[in-house]
Order: C-alpha cells, then sequence, then structure tokens
C-alpha cells in the first residue's frame, strides 16, 4: 500500500489519516518547515519540529502546534511518525513513515551543503522516498559555502573602502540568517531590515549564533557606509533603499549561476546562494536513502524522472503547489506579518 498518495488538498497519508504541508485547510497537518509554501493557515492540528514553532507562529498566528525533537517516534493510528534534519532551513524536517514494515520518507526542501544555522541533512533509509528537485538539471552546482562567503566578503570590503554601502537582497528566513552567521563582522557593521530581524529573534531564541545586527535607523550616515545590509528582495526596489545612497546591490539566490538572472533582476553582484540542493545535492541524498522508488514533487520534475527511471529506480512525479527557490518561499509572504522598518523600526 501507498503510504502517501496526492490528494487536492496535498500529500496525504491514508494509513495515518494525516497530510504532509497541504495547500488547502485540513485536519492534521505535519509540516516540514515554516516556508510559506509548506506551512499554510487554517489547519485543525500542526505537527512540526520543535525549532520550527517560533517562525511558525510569527507567520501562522494562533495555531494548535504540537512539537517533536528530531527522531522522537510517536504514533498515530499505528504508523510510526518522526522528523529528520533536512538542512534546509532552522527546524526543516525530512518525514519519516513507517507502517506495517514499509518506510516512506517525505522530504519537503532540503540541502546537503554545511549551513552552521541549521542542523545537517540526515540521510535516512526507505523503501520509496519523495523529493523536491527545484534545482534538478546538471548545470547548477554551487560553488563551496567558504568560496561563497569569500566572495561576499571581498564585495562588502571593497564598497566599505570605497564609502559605499553594501545591500544584499536575501530572502528574510533562512538565506539571510545563513549569510550573517557566515560573515566576518570587522568589516564594518550588519545592518537587516526589520522582517530579517524579526525572523533572527526566532533562530536566536532557538538557540542559533547569530552576529550582532543592528537596524538602519540605529546607525549614523558614516557607518552606513561601512555596513553589510541584509534586506528581503521586495525592500531593493523600494523606497526603503533611499537611506543607503550609492549602494552597491547584490541578490543571493541559487538562480544567479543562471545568465541573464541578475541582469533582469537589475542588480550590481550576483551570489550563488541556496537552501536547496544542487544537482548533484540531489543525486547524492537519493542515493544515500536507499529507495528503490521516488517521488519528485516539484522543480525539473521530467528531467529528474527521467534520470531516476536510467539509475534502474522508479519514478514518478506528484503534482504538487510548492514553489521553488523565489516563489512564495520568498519574502513575500514573510513581510507582511513582519514588521518592516518604516512601521516598526
Ligand atoms: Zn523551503
Ligand atoms: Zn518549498
Amino acid at each position: 500500500m501507498d503510504l502517501v498518495v496526492a490528494r487536492p488538498e496535498g500529500l496525504y497519508c491514508p494509513p495515518g489519516d494525516f497530510y504532509i504541508d497541504p495547500w488547502r485547510p485540513v485536519a492534521r497537518a505535519i509540516i516540514t518547515h515554516a516556508h510559506s509554501d509548506h506551512a499554510r493557515v487554517g489547519h485543525g492540528h500542526y505537527l512540526a519540529h520543535v525549532a520550527s514553532a517560533g517562525v511558525l507562529r510569527g507567520r501562522l498566528g494562533e495555531i494548535t502546534l504540537q512539537t517533536v525533537e528530531y527522531g522522537e517516534v510517536i504514533t498515530q493510528q499505528g504508523v510510526r511518525i518522526s522528523l529528520h534534519p533536512a538542512g534546509h532551513v532552522l527546524g526543516s524536517a525530512q518525514v519519516r513513515i513507517e507502517w506495517q514494515g514499509e518506510v516512506w520518507v517525505a522530504s519537503g526542501d532540503y540541502k546537503v551543503e554545511v549551513d552552521p544555522t541549521c542542523t545537517p541533512f540526515e540521510a535516512v533509509r526507505c523503501h520509496t522516498f519523495i523529493t523536491e528537485s527545484t534545482f534538478g538539471l546538471p548545470i547548477y552546482r554551487w560553488p563551496t559555502p567558504a568560496r561563497l562567503m569569500a566572495e561576499v566578503q571581498q564585495w562588502w570590503a571593497e564598497n566599505a573602502a570605497a564609502g559605499r554601502p553594501s545591500v544584499v537582497g536575501a530572502y528574510a528566513f533562512g538565506k539571510a540568517q545563513r549569510l550573517l552567521a557566515g560573515l566576518d563582522a570587522s568589516t564594518g557593521p550588519l545592518v537587516v531590515h526589520g522582517a530579517v530581524e524579526a525572523v533572527n529573534q526566532s533562530y536566536r531564541a532557538a538557540g542559533v549564533a547569530l552576529p550582532e545586527t543592528r537596524l538602519a535607523s540605529d546607525c549614523s550616515a558614516t557607518e552606513l557606509k561601512r555596513a553589510l545590509v541584509v534586506a528581503p528582495p521586495s525592500a531593493l526596489g523600494s523606497p526603503w533603499m533611499k537611506r543607503f545612497p550609492n549602494a552597491s546591490d547584490a541578490f543571493a539566490s541559487g538562480w544567479m549561476l543562471v545568465r541573464g538572472a541578475r541582469r533582469r533582476r537589475g542588480v550590481d553582484r550576483g551570489f550563488v546562494m541556496s537552501d536547496h540542493a544542487d544537482w548533484p545535492g540531489l543525486q547524492s541524498a537519493i542515493k544515500a536513502t536507499g529507495a528503490q522508488r521516488v517521488i519528485v514533487t516539484h522543480g525539473s520534475v521530467p528531467v529528474m524522472v527521467r534520470w531516476l527511471t536510467e539509475q534502474g529506480l522508479q519514478a514518478e512525479g506528484f503534482r504538487t503547489e510548492y514553489e521553488g527557490e523565489g516563489g512564495s518561499e520568498a519574502d513575500t509572504a514573510a513581510a507582511p506579518e513582519a514588521p518592516t522598518e518604516g512601521e516598526a523600526a
């Protein structure tokens, strides 16, 4: 029997009678992580990793939320359920489901690179693995985290030496914190948009070490000239930018690998930083599960299904409403609930 099937409401587990990251309101939902295309309002009961609670409540308001640690097993109608690190953002989890000797894992979004702001991806052995494929094309290969951060650091140092603020557009939940955690603040102050600071507070409350961050309103004009500023992408073309005259701007995204994407964004620099697995990362993660059957939920579904089939695996796609990097995973949903500097800071 299939332990997860695609229903109009979302991915459904028939023997356990619950959904995983449903996009329509349901009675029981397991939430892999708090990005808005996975965590939606209106469910009767939520189950998520304990580190997700802060961002989930910040975004969804009062919800009936049960939290668990990684590896903790709970049983629902005879189905054993546990969450395992997905390495994507704070509290992100893969859902392991076991019933009558059959094991399925639904991984939500994941990455396999080292990220100091979240627990590393853990390969979980299973019969069937449900995977994303946001960057499931051979062209997508990420630079090492060390090389990426060195590029950002050097760009910042050059701007600071020239008396120019450095403004990076990065999603308020996940990428912004990863960027902050990887930077050396001896170059100048780290300044964040209010929407980023709201999420920073959840990270700090969950025990993640982030460097000191300040709001632009708390800095002098002289300080801002040496600052590295992290803001949601939507702030980049907005009047909020007026407080950083002559700024050099950049955007951090996996799509920055694609020629033309940076130009379309209209920014000076593009940094290839993603919270999704690249093509080799997807391949290694899938192989490590030992799964003989793989279901692909979003991204380059046909390409990934073809590759899996060539590996001798049983593969198919599910139609879902998840979005890849830069969809509603963006700050578009985060920003309205989080204070913007104009209002709250
Ligand atoms: Zn996500
Ligand atoms: Zn997603």
